[in-house]
């Protein structure tokens, strides 16, 4: 596994401090439908992009949709790329929202705003879908640096028309929540005080609100590790994120009780372990093999990304 020569390599930082990294009862079904996206962002640790041609097959979404029907998840979260790209996308959410208590839809906005998408919308609304939707900042400069010309505008209209139809309104009981992340080589600011930044000025402006905001770091891989290696900030992102670490994190890192499966149908600890293909249980496991939830008590996949996870509060 690759690591910094300037930092303790995040497996030995752990056994130094007695602690173990061990799954729990897996609970969360993530399934990352492919990399094809309308945007090509700055900080994507799976460089998707409009030329990536790796999407979800419809035999892949059925052997999913079969695993799923075994396990009875708490949680089912679908994400991309962006999967309102993917073809058969509406089917792989009537399948699998039934057989979960929370679905979860991860959007970057503009492409849930596009005219085309739009019956989206109302299918994940009809389904009480909680969408996560990817905002980095307020500023529009900086998001359109980040995430492409014009996305900015493109995300605060799809924003008004989500709030339109009731999502993020607690009355309405749909919801939406937003995640941000730093637009450069440094940790985000707390999260509370940077959701009642968004808060504030999203109402004032434009009248839009939403349920929560989660504000996480840049995770060191694929476009944005390729970014800090060529900005030289590479060892000193290490080096920030490392001395940031917070034994108390471990307890609560997502990998402990989500299975990941990726485009093609392979098994992974999280979304960052798929992105780096660091496989769950260190080998390819396709989910139509799969029999049941995975062991209380194995191992988890690790590498010096996983840092991000536990620099300060952690990344939960
Ligand atoms: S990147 Fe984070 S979520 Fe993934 S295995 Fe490492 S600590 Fe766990």
């Amino acid at each position: 596994m690759e690591h910094s020569d300037q930092i303790k390599p995040f497996g030995k930082m752990i056994a130094s401090e007695n602690l173990k990294l061990e799954r729990k009862k897996t609970t969360v079904l993530q399934v990352n439908v492919g990399y094809l996206c309308n945007q090509k962002c700055r900080h994507c640790h799976l460089e998707a992009g409009p030329a990536r041609k790796e999407v979800m097959s419809l035999e892949t979404m059925n052997k999913v949709i079969d695993y799923a029907r075994q396990c009875n998840f708490m949680v089912i979260d679908v994400t991309g790329g962006a999967p309102e790209m993917v073809p058969y996308i509406d089917y792989l959410i009537d399948s699998l929202t039934p057989l979960a208590q929370r679905f979860m839809f991860r959007s970057n906005l503009s492409a849930l705003g596009q005219k085309s998408r739009e019956d989206l919308i109302y299918l994940l609304k009809e389904h009480q879908a909680v969408i996560i939707a990817s905002m980095p900042s307020i500023n529009e400069a900086q998001t359109d640096g980040q995430r492409g010309s014009g996305i900015f505008s493109k995300s605060i209209s799809t924003l008004k028309k989500l709030n339109e139809l009731g999502y993020g309104c607690e009355a309405a009981g749909l919801e939406l929540n937003l995640v941000s992340n730093p637009s450069g080589a440094f940790l985000p600011q707390p999260q509370e005080q940077t959701e009642k930044r968004f808060r504030k000025v999203l109402k004032e402006k434009w009248g839009i609100v939403f349920n929560h905001l989660f504000s996480f770091a840049n995770v060191p891989l694929g476009r944005f590790k390729k970014w800090l290696i060529e900005s030289n900030n590479y060892s000193s992102y290490m080096n920030k994120l490392a001395s940031s670490f917070n034994p108390c994190s471990i307890e609560g890192l997502m990998c402990r009780n989500t299975i990941s499966v990726s485009w093609d149908g392979f098994l992974y600890d999280c979304d960052f372990n798929l992105a780096a293909d660091l496989p769950m249980t260190g080998k390819k496991i396709n989910v139509s093999s799969m029999r049941g939830l995975p062991k209380e008590g194995i191992p988890i996949s690790v590498s010096d990304y996983c840092y991000t996870c536990t620099a300060g509060t952690g990344f939960t």
